[in-house]
């Protein structure tokens, strides 16, 4: 099969043959329809994760059908349309049993633990926990972001940030992640602030039903600032999308007294440590909340509201590339997420676009 390879860290990838995969006894192997590209992609090739051994095939946001199960799996059959969450569980662990799949002690993660979607086919382990089913009308273009930055958002924002009606949302950063926050906060009933430093960001943020959005660049006294300004002295959930210490910072200190903080955006740093304002946090009894993904068991209810039409992740969708198309798309990705959501076709923008 064909699949996007780096064999070092910030070197070009390349298009190339590779062995295609057989499914473990537990997995399942899936045909990529569609594969979103993910700041996350740009970390793990960037070197900022240590589980990625090289060669490397990445990609961990996909959508498509079952092309082989293993042995034990009994959940599904060939030509299933799945999608997957990017953190894929075990079932069996402590944190499983609990039904925390979002935070397994043994994840696997297509993209970081193994070679992922950014290939023809790519292996799916422990498929009866981790497979998630396409209602017919779902492209596999629109399911393919719903892994990773939808569900992300959505259980940082519903989850997580216990979003209720009404309350001020903070959004830092709106690139896949942020908007999508975004579009989940408004569905929620409460009031937008996103903030990012790209007018064109901004504006798709706006055309979300963002209420206030605000340039951090052009921000006289910052983002935070800024926030508590336009949220009447703060708002009481803000979320930073992004993962920088800059947006991470400005996201607590916009917050109000007993807000809420909730990181999504990763901040991978050389000792692992990033500067929080805790003197806020104590003072102003801030909760900081972190959020990683979402179980699959977790999918039903932002399914629904995907199939009502309330949330609506085809807007977030601005391009289709191939294969091909990757190496440049992934190398370009610097510390700025670029507006809206690109959707990688490894067998052609048809297959991708229909449901
Ligand atoms: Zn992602
Ligand atoms: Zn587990």
């Amino acid at each position: 099969m064909r699949a996007v390879v780096f064999d070092e860290f910030q070197r070009k990838p390349e298009v190339r043959e590779v062995p295609t995969p057989e499914p473990t006894p537990a997995g399942v192997v899936v045909r990529v329809s569609a594969t979103g590209l993910c700041r996350s992609d740009w970390h793990g090739w960037m070197g900022h994760d240590p589980g990625i051994g090289l060669p490397h095939v990445p990609g961990h946001e996909l959508a498509g059908t079952v092309e082989a199960v293993g042995s034990r799996v009994t959940g599904w059959r060939l030509g299933d349309r799945v999608t997957v969450p990017f953190v894929c569980a075990c079932g069996r662990c402590a944190s499983c049993v609990a039904g925390d799949h979002q935070v397994c002690e043994r994840q696997t993660q297509p993209g970081f633990t193994h070679w992922g979607s950014f290939a023809e086919y790519t292996l799916i382990e422990d498929a009866d926990v981790n497979l998630v089913a396409l209602p017919p009308e779902l492209s596999f273009a629109t399911a393919a972001g719903l892994g990773c930055r939808f569900a992300t958002a959505f259980r940082a924002v519903v989850g997580q940030g216990r979003v209720r009606p009404g309350e001020w949302v903070a959004v830092h950063g709106c690139g896949g992640v942020g908007l999508s926050a975004v579009m989940i906060a408004v569905a929620a009933g409460a009031r937008v602030a996103a903030v990012d430093v790209s007018p064109a960001a901004l504006d798709l943020a706006r055309q979300f039903g963002a209420a206030v959005c605000i340039d951090a660049a052009a921000a006289p006294g910052g983002a935070a600032q800024a926030v508590r300004e336009a949220t009447g002295g703060g708002a009481q959930l803000s979320l930073d999308a992004l993962g920088s210490p800059q947006t991470c910072a400005a996201s607590v200190l916009g917050l109000r007294r007993r807000g809420r903080h909730v990181q999504v955006g990763l901040l991978p740093s050389v000792d692992g440590l990033t500067a929080v304002p805790m003197e806020r946090v104590v003072a102003w009894e801030l909760e900081v909340l972190g959020s990683h993904g979402m179980a699959a068991h977790d999918y039903p209810p932002m399914m629904r509201m995907v199939a009502a039409g309330e949330l609506r992740p085809d807007r977030l969708l601005t391009r289709t590339i191939g294969l091909d198309d990757v190496p440049a798309a992934l190398t370009a990705m610097d510390a700025a997420p670029g507006a809206g959501v690109t959707v990688i076709t490894p067998h052609g923008p048809e297959e991708a676009l229909g449901s």
